[in-house]
């Protein structure tokens, strides 16, 4: 896959279009704890990484766009007045367009590139980073000044309405929130986070199996509708019950015989996953590193047999992992069905341990896995040329 950085998403914008360009960039994320858990009521622990999407836009025609993707050498072009649904990655910008003029705004005609160093469909939240890149410079470009939570709710409905991914809001959250070195304890009612210094002891490292996953391909909406049938059998029994912050397990075991075993599942991971997020935040604050690392294992088990949401390179890629004294936690991350794992690993011996994990893989699966270093980065921003 092309990678760019800033500067060569400028000169790609100068090389195809007239006029100055602004640059804007957007991350990608992690996900340490609570998968699955944004549109479940929980609290999740992303962080925002310095990879991500740089967008150039600057100004076309009245009442026209084109967007071009470095990545892809592709265009998607269109006029304000007559947005459609198209294919593939052009329903993440015009979903973004789309909401903007659903919401009430003008928008000025425009040309913008983008593309940068994120792999895509491998749970880094490729498309939360290119719809809030878009989103923020759309933003400033039209002057409408609209805060950073709306940016990511408007980005989310995007996603909701053209990719028709039901994503949760921690994807454009933490693309717009992300602090350098900090992760967010987000609270996923509320739509609040506190933030949690990351220890320099330890790195963060994704090995991505390279296995591609799609979320447009049914498996995560699909959790999201056993979710809600699960909590609406609950809530018949208690009705007290809001959401799944306010279940326990003994509510739901009360309610096993009256829900497919497949449904229990889910919610059992659910009400689990929550509480091990909030366990695992009083853990990272104290510096409890054991104790946040075994939490992350016990979240990749519950995602491989409750929540079904693994494949057996994950499982491969963890199960080496744990092999490892030096890996203090690992799990699947994103919404699963193949991308990366997410590892814990003590600094000095991150790399090394890395790339024994991966030499494994290579040998079990005669497919590479890719190694990221990772640390918690800025949310969103403009660039000052
Ligand atoms: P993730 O967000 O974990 O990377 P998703 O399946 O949610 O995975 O989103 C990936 C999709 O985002 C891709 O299939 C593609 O449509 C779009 N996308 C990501 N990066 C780019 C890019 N550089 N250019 C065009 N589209 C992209
Ligand atoms: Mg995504």
């Amino acid at each position: 896959m092309k990678t760019h950085k800033g500067q060569d998403i400028l000169k790609c914008y100068y090389d195809r279009f007239p006029g100055k360009a602004q640059l804007y960039f957007a991350p990608g994320r992690i996900n340490l704890l609570g998968e699955h858990i944004d549109y479940n009521a929980g609290y999740v622990m992303p962080a925002a990484i310095t990879q991500g999407f740089w967008f150039a836009i600057g100004e076309a025609e009245e009442n026209e766009f084109s967007v071009y993707s470095a990545t892809m050498d592709e265009y998607v072009h269109g006029d304000f007045s007559s947005i459609s649904k198209s294919k593939g990655w052009k329903n993440y910008i015009l979903g973004v367009i789309h909401q903007f003029i659903e919401k009430g705004h003008s928008l000025k005609g425009f040309h913008a590139v983008f593309g940068g160093d994120l792999p895509l469909g491998a749970g880094l939240s490729s498309s939360a980073a290119l719809e809030c890149g878009l989103a923020v410079a759309l933003n400033d470009f039209n002057s409408l000044q609209l805060s950073k939570k709306n940016i990511a709710f408007l980005c989310q409905k995007a996603e909701h309405t053209y990719p028709e991914v039901k994503c949760g809001i921690m994807d454009q959250y933490a693309s717009m929130f992300g602090e350098k070195n900090k992760i967010l304890f987000l609270d996923c009612i509320h739509i609040e986070s506190e933030k949690i210094e990351f220890p320099t002891t330890h790195s963060i490292v994704l090995i991505n199996s390279n296995v591609k996953h799609n979320l447009n391909d049914g498996g995560y909406n699909k959790r999201r509708m056993q979710a809600e049938e699960g909590l609406s059998i609950i809530q018949k029994k208690f009705p007290q019950v809001l959401n799944f912050r306010d279940a326990s397990d003994d509510q739901l075991n009360r309610v096993k015989n009256e829900m497919h075993h497949e449904i229990f599942q889910r919610c059992k991971y659910i009400i689990e996953e929550i509480d091990r997020a909030k366990k695992g935040a009083h853990y990272l604050k104290s510096g409890d590193i054991t104790a946040f690392g075994k939490c992350m294992y016990a979240s990749h088990e519950g995602l491989k047999n409750l929540y079904e949401v693994s494949c057996p390179e994950l499982d491969f890629l963890v199960n080496e992992s744990s092999k490892f004294m030096e890996v203090k936690g690992a799990r699947l991350m994103g919404g699963g069905f193949g991308g990366c794992t997410i590892n814990l690993i003590e600094s000095q011996h991150a790399a090394i341990v890395a790339e024994r994990i991966s030499n494994s893989y290579l040998e079990h699966f005669k497919m590479n896995a890719s190694v990221y270093m990772v640390s918690p980065g800025d949310g969103a921003h403009h660039i000052k040329g």
